[in-house]
């Protein structure tokens, strides 16, 4: 699916792809006691450069997630950093790529092991989905999502990506894209890898904090950019059938960028002005395309 690089990062060193492994009897093995990120860098041709976006805002929740995960020590955002770029330079990198920085329990130990931590780090070409373009298919899961007081979704742990992919397959085994995941309590959280956004009579709507949802740094950005467009927002929980009621839904998230969502259990939707607006805002700044929003990239060349 992804075309290899030549070089990953593991521990500091960069190493040939292959050898950025970790050992079978790892607690991040059984356990899936790992944290990490997704970022995005997109090349810019007109400017020769590669801007990566909001790159200290990920590695300080990088940071957060490690310091809930009581590893014994953290690795600081300043360290990570460094590899980052000096990897995306290593491999050359003159697209739109995915960097995946990840922070684990290397070792043999049990589950309450704290140590020792190891880190690594991959950039892989990722240019957009055709989703993003010509819009996504939901499900609303019969799975719910993990609740706060069960296994808090701030962190973004690796075992927490079981909960989502229960809800992934089952909906593409329906044949829909993704799905929606729902709270115990019937509000809506979030998608497997994507928070979610309603517009209803021109206002944006978006499950808040207390949704457990992991705090996205692309739905901050939305919240952000409403603002430059005047658009109003709420943050407040949000009912199922307020989906199906919706006048516009779409994703958010680095991965998936801003994909509009134009079916939910085959409830239908128009791809329409708000999403398109804060769609090319947010392309607009990822791309550097516009000095509004300079401060949130982080130049590479
Ligand atoms: N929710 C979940 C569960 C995710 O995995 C992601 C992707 N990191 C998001 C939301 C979107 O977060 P972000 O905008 O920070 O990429």
């Amino acid at each position: 699916m992804h075309s290899i690089p030549e070089y990953s990062c593991k521990n500091g060193d960069i190493v040939p792809f292959a050898d950025a492994t970790v050992h079978i009897l790892s607690p991040t093995v059984h356990y899936g006691t790992g944290v990490f990120e997704g970022i995005r860098g997109y090349w810019n041709d007109d400017d020769k450069q590669l801007y990566i976006f909001r790159l200290d805002d990920h590695l300080e929740r990088l940071e957060q997630s490690q310091r809930l995960m009581r590893f014994e020590r953290v690795i600081k955002k300043n360290i990570i950093k460094k590899n980052i770029l000096d990897l995306i330079k290593k491999n050359d990198h003159r697209e739109t790529i995915h960097i995946r920085p990840s922070v684990y329990l290397e070792g043999h130990g049990g589950i309450g092991s704290i140590g020792p931590v190891g880190y690594g780090i991959t950039t892989i070409s990722r240019p957009s989905s055709d989703l993003v373009t010509k819009g996504c298919t939901a499900q609303i899961s019969s799975w719910l999502r993990t609740p706060e007081n069960v296994m808090p979704m701030r962190v973004k742990a690796f075992a927490n990506y079981n909960n989502s992919r229960y809800a992934q397959l089952q909906a593409n085994t329906d044949g829909y894209d993704t799905a929606i995941i729902l709270n115990a309590d019937g509000t809506v959280s979030e998608g497997p890898g994507q928070c979610i956004f309603i517009i209803k009579d021109n206002v944006l709507i978006t499950p808040d904090i207390g949704s457990n949802i992991l705090e996205s740094i692309t739905r901050q950005t939305v919240l952000d950019l409403s603002l430059s467009l005047a658009i109003p927002y709420k943050e407040r929980k949000i009912l199922r059938s307020e989906l199906y009621t919706a006048d516009e839904v779409f994703f958010c998230g680095s991965g998936w960028e801003i994909t509009p969502i134009i079916s939910i259990d085959g409830y239908q939707f128009e791809i329409g002005d708000v999403t398109k607006k804060i769609q090319n805002l947010y392309f607009d700044s990822v791309y550097g395309k516009n000095d509004l929003y300079e401060y949130w990239r982080t130049s590479v060349y």
